[in-house]
């Protein structure tokens, strides 16, 4: 079958490589109709992280069941499926407490597992024709319809960063009426913004500098905020400073406050310095968050912050030590929250959400590719502009 694999810094091939086979009588094999590529896929690509050499990429796939072990018994071959990008057992002191994300028994290193993923135990990458299911039962979430339909787009997107996205702004406590900064334009920001917008956020500002990024969040009630246009956190309180009917219903010293209740940070460890915007610089959002963010306020990190970064140009990041603004925020008693989302405990919800017609997530979907022309979008993502998510197509779902 064809797969996508990593081949070192800024460099993925299309290979033809061994189809999965059936070990474990509760593996199931998937066949793929569409596997999206992930912002977190270009801090691999981008050779930030220590992902081997040679492994299939993604964590993203939707698809078919093809054929399932002796032991499966709650999907059947022909069922339509998606599987969260977390691998899990199920029945480990952390999934049993829902914490899935952080599984016990299926990767030796260290808790959680994933497919295609750098720390994340062995698993084989889903861009690619077919993937491996393990723990089937656990794993696959039912789908109604036909792969190819109208909701294709919007179910590919319950692997990953729709839940991720909804659980940023659980993590930042956002809900209605609240005031909220998202930090990040692209897929995962674009969707923590609409989380947003569906729990009945009252303002919404999101950050980023790609105009067309921007354009997209507007199309969906968020307040855009341009980083070439100036400090962010000062950008938003000046708006909020013009809110006209805000400022005449402040209480005596609220004109403290107006910074936001809610901030989220959806770009993580390859923040661009904004006064040098060639370079990266890992505190960037933090320190920006730290500014906006009001007394007693939440903050969900949601972009990765890995424990290693081999291309760092310090000894302290290289192992994961990144400066943090932690007297500010001490002193503002902010809470935070962080770390991969437990794709389980909101899969169903958001899946009925989707179909019953409450929420449709693919807006963010710049691009539908066939796997031939993997390497080439990886390229033109990595830029982090006009690319906002792409996905690759398979049979059905291609035409
Ligand atoms: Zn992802
Ligand atoms: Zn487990």
């Amino acid at each position: 079958m064809k797969a996508v694999v990593y081949k070192g810094p800024k460099k993925v091939e299309v290979k033809d490589v061994e189809n999965p086979k059936i070990s474990k009588p509760t593996d199931a094999i998937i066949r793929i109709t569409s596997s999206a590529i992930c912002g977190s896929d270009l801090h691999m690509y981008d050779g930030e992280t220590t992902f081997e050499s040679g492994r299939t990429l993604g964590h993203e796939p939707m698809g078919v069941v093809e054929e399932v072990g002796d032991a499966v018994q709650l999907v059947k071959p022909g069922d339509r499926v998606v599987m969260p990008f977390n691998i899990a057992c199920g029945f480990c002191l952390n999934c049993i407490q829902g914490m899935t994300n952080a599984c016990l028994t299926l990767n030796r290193e260290q808790p959680g597992a994933a497919y295609g993923y750098v720390d994340m135990g062995p698993y084989e990458g889903g861009q690619a024709e077919y993937v491996l299911v393990p723990f089937a039962d656990w794993a696959c979430l039912k789908l109604p319809g036909e792969p190819g339909d109208e909701f294709e787009d919007d179910f590919v997107l319950l692997a990953d960063i729709f839940p991720t996205s909804y659980y940023s702004t659980e993590l930042a406590h956002v809900s209605a009426g609240k005031a909220v900064a998202v930090f990040g334009a692209g897929p995962v920001g674009l969707l923590a913004a609409y989380s947003s917008v569906l729990k009945g956020a009252g303002e919404v500002y999101i950050v980023d500098d790609s105009d067309e990024r921007l354009k997209r969040a507007e199309s969906i009630g968020a307040i855009p905020i341009n980083t070439d246009d100036g400090d962010p956190a000062q950008q938003i309180m000046e708006m909020r400073q013009n809110n006209k009917n805000l400022m005449e219903s402040l209480r005596l010293g609220e004109e403290k406050t107006l910074g936001v209740d809610s901030a989220i940070d959806a770009v993580g460890f390859q923040a661009y310095d904004r006064e040098n915007p060639n370079q990266e610089k890992r505190n960037q959002v933090l320190m920006d968050i730290a500014n906006v963010i009001n007394a007693g306020g939440h903050v969900g990190l949601i972009g990765v912050y890995p424990k290693e970064n081999p291309a760092a140009d310090n000894e302290d990041e290289k192992q994961g030590n990144i400066m943090f603004p932690l007297g500010k925020l001490w002193e503002k008693g902010i809470t935070i929250g962080m770390g991969q989302t437990p794709v389980k405990q909101l899969h169903v919800f958001l899946r009925n959400l989707i179909f019953d017609g409450k929420a449709k997530p693919s807006f963010i979907v710049s691009d539908r590719i066939s796997i031939e022309d993997a390497p080439q979008i990886y390229s033109q993502f990595d830029k982090r502009d006009t690319v906002v998510k792409p996905v690759i197509k398979f049979g059905a779902a291609a035409k």
